[in-house]
């Protein structure tokens, strides 16, 4: 057998919980440790390890993957209060990626898989669209208030100073709704430039859009911030790879996105891209397809499946019965950061292998070999549908052929 490949720079390992934990050991165990000497540092991120540390263990992971610029993560469970009670847990923990996000304050990036043989709804869509969704503010961080009867209400700042500017909202004759939302440059500006950053990793046009012409002081903020940024910062390297930034209305974006064929990095306002990314998600055809990268502004990467830990499988696989989740965004996650470690470190052989993993696992599945979530989508005529372990044995197969 031909020599293992050597990493330099550990690459950041964060476990996680249930059924795609179990999913994420034999991934390593038939995939990647028979051709790949593994550096990678450790984080286990399973609920019970983040109980025990307090959740300290998420902040470890979140700032060696500041330090190594680069990590991979399994799909972990978000504590409710059912979880508080199954687990026995000291705390209702934070939601992991919420604290990672918060460390590295990143963008989330999200594109589908595609496959010949799994059309997408919209007929012209024969490229990805990643969707980026900006995670902070606006009606996410909100003030409500009911008006029960008559009366002003009015938008009041007070500055540090003491100085007073007032506005009215509204006066109200009876009852009605009221909300006070607010963003931050600080915020929007690390948004832009994760986005740009990406548009250029991926060589992929970027759009952003926003409704500024109503929204004339609040949504051109975010207009003026990307359009400052893109021609202080982006504009030559967009120039030198190829690619474009679109400014466009929102409801303009959406018809061309329809209309098109892809392959561009949209770029949403938080409740935008909430909407936008389920849309573009479903469209493609299936979650367990979807991948997931976090971006920080600064050039760290945190790649991850968008899917979560598959409840309802892993006490299936608990009772001993054979499973058939689909492992395709959590080998996807795998194959993108070990690519990155390989771009990153100038390690080609690493690279090349990531792109014949990725292209062995496609193959599989145009050949007819899937899980049971992609059987109504395929196209495909002789399907075989498999189980867990099956089809990362069939792709371990078709990598064997190519390597
Ligand atoms: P989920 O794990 O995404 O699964 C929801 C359903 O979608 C599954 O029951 C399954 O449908 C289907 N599905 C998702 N991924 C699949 C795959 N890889 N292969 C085949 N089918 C797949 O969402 P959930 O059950 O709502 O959440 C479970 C746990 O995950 C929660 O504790 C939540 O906190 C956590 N979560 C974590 C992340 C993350 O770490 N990024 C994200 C979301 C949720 P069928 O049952 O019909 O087969
Ligand atoms: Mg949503």
């Amino acid at each position: 057998m031909a020599e293992r490949i050597k990493m330099n720079v550990p690459l950041v390992e964060m476990d996680g919980d249930e059924m795609t934990r179990i999913i994420w050991k034999m991934i390593k165990d038939k995939l990647l440790e028979p051709y790949i000497e593994l550096k990678t540092e450790y984080y286990d991120l399973g609920l019970e390890k983040r109980d025990e540390t307090n959740d300290q263990i998420t902040t470890d992971a979140a700032l060696a993957v500041k330090k190594y610029g680069v990590g991979v993560k399994c799909a972990t469970i978000t504590p409710n209060a059912d979880r508080v009670k199954e687990y026995n847990l000291k705390s209702m923990w934070k939601s992991p990626n919420g604290t990672i996000r918060a460390i590295l304050d990143g963008t989330v990036f999200r594109a589908p898989i595609i496959l010949d043989s799994i059309k997408p709804f919209v007929k012209n869509w024969t490229k990805p669209i990643t969707v980026a969704r900006h995670a902070y503010g606006d009606v996410y961080r909100d003030v409500e208030y009911r008006v029960e009867g008559p009366g002003k209400v009015e938008l009041v700042f007070t500055a540090e100073n003491g100085e007073v500017t007032k506005q009215t909202i509204h006066e109200f004759k009876g009852p009605g709704v009221v909300l006070g939302m607010h963003n931050l440059d600080k915020s929007i500006e690390s948004f832009a430039r994760s986005c740009f950053n990406y548009a250029l990793d991926q060589k992929e046009d970027l759009w952003f859009a926003s409704k500024d012409t109503i929204s004339k002081t609040y949504d051109h903020r975010f207009k003026d911030i990307f359009q400052e940024i893109f021609d202080n910062e982006y504009k030559t390297k967009f120039e030198e790879a190829g690619i474009t930034y679109l400014y466009t209305l929102i409801d303009d974006a959406v018809a061309r996105v329809i209309r098109s064929e892809g392959g561009m990095i949209w770029a949403c306002k938080n409740y935008d891209g909430d909407v936008m990314s389920d849309m573009v998600a479903t469209a493609f055809g299936s979650l367990a397809m979807m991948t997931s990268v976090l971006v920080s502004p600064e050039g760290y990467y945190e790649y991850e499946a968008a899917h979560g830990t598959v409840q309802r499988h892993y006490y299936q696989h608990l009772e001993g019965k054979a499973t058939s989740t689909n492992s395709m965004a959590t080998l996807f996650a795998w194959t993108g950061a070990l690519r990155k470690r390989g771009e990153l470190d100038g390690i080609g052989a690493l690279v090349d292998f990531s792109d014949k993993l990725e292209a062995a696992s496609l193959r599989t599945i145009e050949e007819g070999v899937m899980t049971k979530d992609l059987a109504p989508l395929s196209e495909v005529s002789n399907k075989q549908i498999v189980n867990t372990e099956e089809f990362l044995n069939e792709v371990k197969k078709r990598l064997e052929e190519v390597l």
